[in-house]
């Protein structure tokens, strides 16, 4: 197939278009992915460092307050004698003085030897009457309280209701011991509506925040449904876990590994993929030793990424190419196809003789194009030129040429007329008399008609030369000449048969028109004279008639000779007449 120079660089332009496209696609399709991941990751991470503080807080200050209070001489003095009113009085106002300190304004004391459990709220409720009532070993509401000794944690976090009161709570508990005994346990709880406002239900769009504990029982969660309550006394199969949010078990194994790795390192925070409900989501956990549970962080990548439009970059990359190639094209087309398409035209002009180039071929470029032209233009200048001197050349050789063949011809004309020509009486000679008594022998046979043939001889002529000198005798056959020619019609043929004889053809003339023609000739001759200075000469001719006609000769000569013999019989019979061939 063969294509010209603009549709090979068309050709050539989309084959780069294409490939520019399909590379800026598949790096940017890479390069996004890659930042997308380590953004989410980053991102994740940094959430769930500052989820992680953000629940501590709190946290960790009610610890601290609370662990202070479980070491207050008032309380270890109450543990050993409840009964005393001044021990008992001095212990409660320790207990008022931190209420006002903890968060929610609340504590509670209870007391392992006894089973007394001391509470009191915000609104100053139970003041006066702090102690509430007896807690009781048999009684399962109360298992939190000797799980949590049995235990032998110094403190605990731990969610529960608690039914006797109508309340439920993020609970601290911390034990007050007594030289490595536990004599009773101290605590304050945080109302979890609260609390989960501030740490769990945060606003973020896509992003969950659980707390887990060791065993992945959740503990704290936006839907409380899904909370373990009272963890601490439960087993560890009849609890609320993250398998019900975390449906792969694929994403669970992963996660415990996690859990396991994150743990170890105390501070550390580690990201995975996890499935959460029915799409991608990042999970990153990150583990609270003060409390002993993992902050579970889930996030929807999607919100996560940084570059959300991927096709606007690729996009973006093909229409500024495309857009490239489209002003190298119209370049190109402009400073190079263009006038190299008018050079091609030029060139055809050229080549069909027109040397006057169209005005479109520009020639002010400073560019090779623009060399090219200029040299192109020369050079269709010069040969113009050249063109036009080699015309010239040849029509002044043309002329003298043309001049040269006329005069040959005129030459050859004159020559072809002197060679048929008597020089004397200037009519045909025998020459040319024997050519046309062939033509006019073809003419009969084609037409059929007879051709009249008379063979004329001047009398006793030699008496004329003799007499009055050979130049008289040249003039008196210039005159029977004229004489006879005047009395011939167009067509007939007159010559000088030799000496003083002449031959005359008359075509179309049967024997008897030819002897009338004859006749007529005869007696134009006999009363014609020569005009000399002192006198005249006259003279007569003997003539012999025959007619040709195909039918009766097989060759005109013979009926020229008839002619002829006819004319001997005239001369014999006495001169001065016509004698018909028999
Ligand atoms: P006849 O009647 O029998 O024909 O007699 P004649 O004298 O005409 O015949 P002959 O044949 O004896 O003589 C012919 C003469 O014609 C002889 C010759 O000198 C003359 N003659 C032939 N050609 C020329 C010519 O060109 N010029 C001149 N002046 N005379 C010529
Ligand atoms: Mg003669
Ligand atoms: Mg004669």
């Amino acid at each position: 197939m063969q294509l010209n120079l603009s549709s090979k660089f068309n050709l050539l332009m989309a084959t780069v278009f294409l490939a520019v496209t399909a590379a800026a696609w598949l790096f940017s399709a890479k390069i996004i992915s890659v930042v997308n991941e380590q953004w989410a990751t980053q991102f994740s991470q940094r959430q769930v460092q500052f989820d992680k503080h953000r629940t501590l807080l709190p946290l960790t200050r009610e610890i601290a307050l609370a662990r202070q209070l479980a070491v207050e001489p008032a309380l270890l003095e109450i543990a050993k004698n409840e009964d005393d009113a001044e021990i008992h009085q001095q212990a409660i106002e320790v207990l008022e003085r931190y209420r006002t300190n903890f968060r929610d304004q609340s504590y509670f004391f209870a007391l392992a030897g006894s089973g007394n459990y001391y509470y009191n709220n915000a609104e100053n409720a139970f003041a006066g009457h702090q102690k509430r009532y007896q807690l009781s070993p048999s009684n399962p509401n109360d298992q939190w309280f000797y799980a949590t000794i049995k235990n032998g944690k110094s403190y605990q976090v731990n969610l529960d209701p608690d039914v006797n009161l109508g309340v439920t709570k993020v609970w601290i508990n911390v034990l007050v011991e007594d030289g490595g005994k536990v004599v009773g346990m101290v605590g304050t709880g945080i109302d979890i509506t609260a609390f989960l406002r501030e740490t769990v239900d945060v606003g973020q769009a896509g992003v969950y925040n659980i707390f887990v504990d060791k065993d992945m029982a959740i503990q704290l969660y936006r839907d409380v449904s899904l909370i373990d309550y009272a963890s601490v006394t439960k087993e560890v199969k009849a609890r609320s876990r993250v398998d019900s949010l975390l449906t792969d078990p694929r994403d669970i194994a992963l996660l415990k590994q996690v859990m396991q790795r994150v743990e170890k390192s105390h501070y550390g925070v580690e990201t995975i993929p996890v499935t959460f409900k029915g799409h991608q989501h990042l999970l990153g956990v990150a583990y609270l030793p003060e409390i002993g549970w993992f902050d579970l962080t889930l996030m929807d990548t999607k919100g996560l990424f940084l570059v959300e439009d991927f096709f606007m970059i690729p996009f973006a990359v093909s229409v500024m190419f495309l857009l490239a190639i489209l002003a190298f094209g119209y370049l190109l087309n402009r400073c190079v196809i263009k006038p190299l398409a008018a050079l091609n035209l030029a060139t055809l002009k050229i080549e069909q003789g027109d040397f006057e180039l169209p005005e479109h071929i520009e020639c002010d470029g400073k560019d090779e194009i623009g060399e090219v032209t200029r040299a192109f233009r020369k050079m269709a200048s010069s040969l113009k030129q050249y063109t036009s001197n080699l015309e010239a050349m040849v029509m002044n050789r043309t002329t003298e040429l043309e001049a040269v063949t006329s005069q040959l011809k005129k030459s050859n004309e004159e020559l072809d007329h002197l060679s048929r020509t008597d020089r004397l009486t200037q009519t045909r000679n025998r020459y040319d008399l024997l050519e046309c008594l062939q033509i006019e022998a073809s003419r009969s046979i084609r037409t059929g008609l007879p051709c009249g043939v008379v063979m004329v001889d001047i009398d006793h002529f030699k008496v004329v030369n003799d007499r009055y000198g050979h130049a008289v005798g040249d003039e008196a056959l210039r005159a029977v000449t004229s004489t006879i020619s005047d009395k011939l019609r167009s067509e007939d043929i007159l010559g000088r048969w030799g000496g003083e004889e002449f031959l005359i053809l008359l075509p179309g003339s049967n024997l008897h028109e030819a002897e009338m023609a004859a006749e007529k000739i005869r007696r134009a001759i006999e009363t014609m004279s020569v005009q000399l200075e002192e006198e005249s000469i006259s003279l007569t001719i003997s003539q012999g008639v025959a007619v040709y006609l195909p039918s009766q000769f097989s060759e005109i000569e013979s009926c020229v000779k008839k002619a002829d013999q006819a004319m001997y019989r005239a001369k014999e019979s006495g001169r001065n007449k016509v004698v018909v061939s028999e």
